[in-house]
């Protein structure tokens, strides 16, 4: 069996490119500004640079005002972004997803010149593909029911125009391993994880899977920071850098905020939600429940965000899967 090993360097002191990559289908919640906050602290402790990008590839759910809540949002809390955004500026533009199909589809052709993608006629899984696998929860292993034969090279069949169809990846049995900088060696099989996976749904509509790959390596982005819900979705990640010939950056993937139900955050959480959150607190207050969250303050305090940078190591960030914040 074939191993493939993505980045295994140990941290380097190297400023770090990083990102912030919401989907604005709703308001932000506490979770998520973990997510940004911490991508944020690195990078400005690196002396880097961060990109905020607009995941909008699902058509049904996103919302260009969801996209504006966001950035009044992160202004609001001070987490100001060197590139990107809805009127972004920068060299790697555009921004948001739901312009950028033209860059997908060049690199989508890449792959189907490989022979490793085939049609794909089955309807289910096609509507979540372009969804974080955490907003649908359920993971789905793909049978195989469409796939021409065992083994690449597939030739795609001459008809294939005729019938609305996904486009599925061939995926190994290849174990994948990677150094995630918080939870350590990852090890899994790629084909297990998830089997054949959607590049492009029946619509036309782009999957989550390779416009983020895509876009993390052109955008030139070093480090990934998100929930470890996303563990596994590295894996098939780290297959699409290899078959596309990408560098690949380092993963830090980051305990779940929950709930008092120990239930990650979700947009049903209203207490937790932006909205709310502005109206009780402050940014400063904010901070030092995160930051105590992670890991990074000995206690719960009111903290400032050039603060919170000092005292930011990825070496003191909490190794569990989900952190529940008590109410103040
Ligand atoms: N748009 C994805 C989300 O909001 C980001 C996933 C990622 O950071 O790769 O869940």
């Amino acid at each position: 069996m074939k191993k493939q090993e993505g980045n295994i360097e140990p941290l380097s002191g190297k400023p770090v490119r990083g990102r912030f990559a919401p989907s604005p289908t709703g308001r932000m919640h506490l979770g998520n500004i973990f997510t940004a906050l911490m991508s944020y602290l690195s990078v400005r402790k690196s002396g880097g640079q961060w990109v905020l990008r607009i995941e909008d590839l699902d058509p049904q759910r996103s919302k260009v005002e969801y996209a504006r809540q966001i950035e009044d949002d992160l202004h609001w809390l001070g987490l100001e972004w060197d590139e990107g955004g809805l009127d972004g500026g920068g060299a790697n533009g555009p921004y948001e997803q739901s312009l950028r199909g033209d860059i997908y589809a060049r690199y989508y052709k890449e792959l189907l010149s490989q022979g490793v993608t085939y049609p794909c006629y089955c309807r289910r899984a096609d509507i979540l593909a372009t969804q974080a696998p955490h907003q649908t929860d359920g993971r789905v292993v793909y049978s195989g029911a469409c796939r021409p034969s065992d083994e690449p090279p597939f030739v795609t069949p001459s008809n294939v125009g005729c019938r609305a169809h996904s486009t599925r990846l061939f995926t190994p049995d290849r174990e994948v391993c990677f150094e995630d900088v918080v939870f350590g060696l990852q090890s899994a099989n790629v084909a297990d994880v998830c089997g054949d996976f959607i590049l492009r749904r029946a619509d036309g509509a782009w999957a989550y899977q390779l416009a983020v790959v895509v876009d993390d390596a052109l955008m030139g982005i070093t480090e990934v920071v998100r929930g470890c819900d996303l563990l596994l979705s590295t894996t098939q990640q780290l297959y699409l850098y290899d078959l596309l010939g990408f560098d690949v950056p380092r993963f830090a993937h980051l305990p779940l905020i929950c709930n008092d139900a120990m239930q990650r955050l979700s947009k049903r959480d209203r207490s937790a939600s932006m909205e709310e959150l502005r109206k009780k607190y402050s940014p400063e207050e904010i901070y030092g429940v995160l930051g105590y969250a992670a890991g990074l303050l000995p206690e719960r305090c009111l903290c400032r965000l050039d603060e919170l940078i000092e005292q930011f190591d990825w070496q003191k960030v909490r190794k569990e899967e989900k952190i529940k914040i008590e109410e103040a």
